[in-house]
């Protein structure tokens, strides 16, 4: 493959799926990318998530531009095998990667775009893509009290962003607070994995979907319905109800209220099943009410009861954390979000392409693969 040389080259903030897919897209395009990771390898996101995430979409929707990953991996891909596919992808495309080096700002520079990273360098592009993470920083509420409890001897803290596997959790009396995906399968794993006690504080009941029915994706259907409208959507799972979602109203999570694919569309994806269903059913996981506090070693519930847990482990989220980068452009929403992504770039940014800020019920993997395609056709043919 020929590379056309260019003066400035484009500079993709982020070695994850997203930066990666981008950088491969505009290679295959002819247009030289570089690839900035602060990490000292590609895929940081993926090394540290707990041990036994898997792919919630099916491998072959999870492939980025111009690589399958290996039917080996199986259809639910280990966390380790995103990892490895990760690193096989950089190299099979021959990517530019720089890692070890972050990205402090980002400024426009006349026609191009400078950016303030580690060691006092300044790197000048001739546009940017911004992939640094949907899941950037981990999202803690600000509870009265929390600096009570983690004081008090033999209780403990974390964000679930630091939990890897059970074992430490082993014979402990565990809360898990938040039913995102990530709560409800740390639940599901401290369950099976020797906690003594598992609560799982809900605030907003999820719609819980099974991973697949009879041998089709849930994930599918998130593709076929992504360009209906969203009432049509809606109504048709509400019909479809038990067939595709699980009730646990019996067991303290009350039936979700509103429809599936506007709570979707407002940032609450389903939670995709692998174990919370049947450890609930089975009181390996208790569901409690919303955490209101924290007093001494006791939390207190939104219902006004108090628990005593040895171990809080709170799912409650990521911020984009884009404003130190961009802020100062006026890109970033009252929500902390790019106020467009893929091909678009915001009116007062031309040049600047954010992708992997969108979270659809089709996957992010494969908005990553589509939307990286679509920012690399705009670059390309703006250069023409
Ligand atoms: C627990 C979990 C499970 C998930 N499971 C799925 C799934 O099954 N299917 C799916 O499609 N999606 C899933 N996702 C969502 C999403 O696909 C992943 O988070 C994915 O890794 C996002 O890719 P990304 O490239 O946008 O961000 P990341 O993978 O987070 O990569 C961003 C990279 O940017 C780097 N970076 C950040 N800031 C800077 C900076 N200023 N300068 C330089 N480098 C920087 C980071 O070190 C990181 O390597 C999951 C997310 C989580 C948290």
């Amino acid at each position: 493959m020929t590379v056309t040389p260019q003066l400035h080259p484009v500079y993709v903030i982020g070695g994850g799926p997203g930066g990666l897919a981008v950088a491969a897209a505009l290679r295959a395009r002819g247009v030289r990318a570089v690839v900035v990771e602060k990490a000292d390898a590609v895929g940081d996101s993926w090394r540290h998530h707990y041990d036994r995430l898997r792919l919630h979409a099916t491998r072959r929707l999870s492939a980025l531009p111009g690589l399958k990953m290996p039917r080996s991996f199986g259809r639910w891909v280990a966390r380790a095998d995103v990892v490895r596919y990760l690193e096989t992808y950089a190299e099979f495309h021959d990517l530019e990667v720089v890692t070890g080096v972050e990205v402090f700002r980002v400024e426009r520079d006349g026609e191009h775009w400078t950016l303030h990273a580690t060691g006092g360098r300044r790197l000048t592009g001739s546009a940017v893509v911004v992939a640094t993470g949907f899941n950037h920083t981990p999202r803690l509420p600000d509870w009265p009290g929390l600096g009570s409890y983690e004081r008090e001897p033999g209780r403990e803290f974390v964000h679930a962003s630091a939990y890897r596997n059970p074992k430490p959790y082993a014979d402990k009396d565990v809360l898990v607070v938040g039913v995102g995906n990530t709560g409800a399968e740390i639940a599901a794993d401290l369950a099976e994995g020797g906690a003594a006690r598992v609560r799982l504080a809900v605030r907003t009941p999820p719609f819980i979907v099974r991973r697949s029915t009879l041998g089709w994706p849930s994930q599918r259907n998130g593709v076929l319905v992504r360009r209906l409208p969203v009432g049509l959507v809606d109504r048709l799972t509400r019909l479809l109800g038990r067939f595709i979602t699980a009730d646990l109203s019996a067991y303290g999570i009350p039936r979700p209220e509103g429809g599936l694919y506007s709570r979707a569309r407002a940032g609450a994806i389903p939670v995709q099943d692998v174990g919370l269903v049947a450890a609930v059913r089975a009181g390996k996981v208790e569901p409690v009410a919303a955490v209101e506090s924290f007093d001494g070693g006791e939390v207190v519930l939104a219902d006004g009861s108090r628990i005593a847990p040895d171990a809080v482990i709170a799912a409650t989220g990521y911020r984009r954390a884009l404003e130190p980068l961009l802020g100062h452009l006026g890109v970033v929403d009252e929500r902390g979000r790019p106020a467009v992504t893929g091909a678009r770039c915001p009116r007062e940014a031309p040049g600047l392409y954010f992708t992997g800020f969108t979270n659809p019920i089709s996957g992010m993997f494969r908005e990553m693969a589509l939307d990286a395609e679509r920012i690399a056709r705009r670059i390309a043919k703006q250069r023409r």
